[in-house]
């Protein structure tokens, strides 16, 4: 059986991170990535449509781990000891210029996940591929690890960076049960699929005491963009308990309340009251929509001239509180990422090493961590990945 000072299972980008940053800083080492595909990084590769937005622009670590609705608490320490500033400082010095998008999403500078990847492996780690773990035990003070076609290896300390699978669950730590993050949400309400391709630019979107703003676009099945994907991502958990089946509740105006609408329309109905209401919205919506709304008010036929004090209050609620039904999800075709797995609970978060099981780390997405799109994920993964490496390395 071969042995080795530590094994790493999993070439993702927290494996392959580790891994990095152990043979730079402890070529002493004797490692080893077992990765079951046929290549590693396979994830990293077409991440951000093959652009790689590798992690997010930060002025504030308070507001950076917002974007963590899983791992939030946990994630201020190791962001302190290595977080998004020191991936740009060790992917530039690694030859990856990156640059920020108005966004605040950070991509090479050439556009291509390749050059990622070639900072990854510029160390030249020592990767098995086509090797998939099926077991880890504890034996010898360390580890047997068992792949899937009977070869044994034995490890002095073994990092999982698996970003999920069965195997997990032999490994004594407690588990929380996987579930979707980052989909779009279906609707049976026609009169809005009918209007796809609208995008408004800066919605409220909430649910069951949750909130989340951005823009949304309406799509065939329901409604997409950041706005959805956030709320999908805040409540996770909430909406498979559902069987994503709930009710949402839009402001398509995003932070303005009924009254300041309802006021506005007022005002407009002594500007214009000769023009018929569904001409255009005095708030600013799209044409189409406005007309929706317009026709949920029940008014689309009158003059501003015709609409009472009543009628102004509805058109009011519908566009500050429009109430849609989800009946199901979509995956979001860019990123999806998974909500759940190792409890963080049993987790030393200065060193990701296991609480229960000395000798046993865990790095990445296989951990209850995730995050927003937009280069959340794979910061939580580079920072992961970099704490474990830097522990496994004392003796
Ligand atoms: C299409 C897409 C686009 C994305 N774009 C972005 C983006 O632009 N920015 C961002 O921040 N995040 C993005 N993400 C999310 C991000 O890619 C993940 O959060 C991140 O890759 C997680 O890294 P990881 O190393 O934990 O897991 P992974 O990258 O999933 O790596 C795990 C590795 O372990 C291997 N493995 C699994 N089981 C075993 C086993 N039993 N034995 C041996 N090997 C095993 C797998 O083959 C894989 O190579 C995207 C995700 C997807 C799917």
């Amino acid at each position: 059986m071969s042995s080795y000072d530590i094994i790493i299972i999993g070439g993702g980008a927290a494996g392959m991170f580790a891994a990095a940053v152990l043979a730079e800083e402890a070529s002493e080492l004797d490692v080893l990535v077992l990765e079951k595909a046929a290549k590693p990084l396979g994830k990293v590769r077409i991440s951000g449509g093959g652009r790689c937005n590798l992690t997010h622009a930060c002025s504030d670590l308070r507001e950076f781990l917002k974007s963590y609705p899983r791992g939030q608490r946990e994630l201020i320490g190791p962001f302190h000891r290595f977080g998004p500033k020191e991936t740009v400082e060790w992917f530039e010095a690694h030859g990856v210029p990156l640059v920020t998008l108005e966004d605040g999403c950070l991509f090479p500078q050439s556009d291509t996940s390749e050059d990622v990847i070639r900072a990854l492996l510029s160390a030249n780690p020592k990767i098995k591929t086509h090797s998939e773990v099926l077991r880890v035990t504890p034996s010898n003070n360390g580890f047997t690890i068992e792949l899937k076609d009977g070869t044994l290896f034995h490890a002095n300390k073994v990092l999982v960076a698996t970003g999920g699978g069965e195997f997990i669950e032999g490994l004594g730590q407690p588990i929380e049960p996987c579930v979707p993050s980052l989909f779009t949400f279906n609707t049976p309400d026609k009169t809005l699929t009918s209007l796809s391709g609208i995008v408004v630019e800066n919605v409220t979107l909430s649910a069951a005491g949750l909130k989340a703003s951005g823009a949304l676009l309406i799509t065939h099945q329901g409604i997409s963009g950041p706005a959805v994907l956030r709320l999908s991502s805040f409540g996770a958990r909430k909406w498979a308990e559902a069987n994503y089946q709930f009710e949402a509740r839009i402001n398509w105006l995003n932070n303005q309340n009924e009254e300041q609408v309802f006021e506005k329309l007022l005002a407009h109905r002594e500007k214009s009251p000769q023009t018929k209401v569904t001409t255009w919205s005095p708030v600013g919506l799209p044409q189409r929509l406005w007309k929706m709304l317009t026709a949920r008010a029940g008014i689309e036929e009158q003059k501003w001239v015709e609409c009472s004090h009543k009628n102004l209050r509805r058109l009011a609620a519908q566009t500050c509180d429009y109430l849609l039904p989800v009946s199901g999800r979509n995956r979001h075709h860019e990123e999806f990422v998974t909500c759940g797995g190792i409890s963080l609970k049993e987790i030393d978060f200065k060193t990701m090493e296991s609480k229960r099981t000395p000798g046993l780390y865990f790095a990445g997405e296989v951990l209850d961590i995730d995050a927003l799109t937009g280069g959340f994920n794979l910061q939580a993964a580079w920072t992961t990945g970099c704490l474990a490496a830097r522990a496994m390395q004392q003796s």
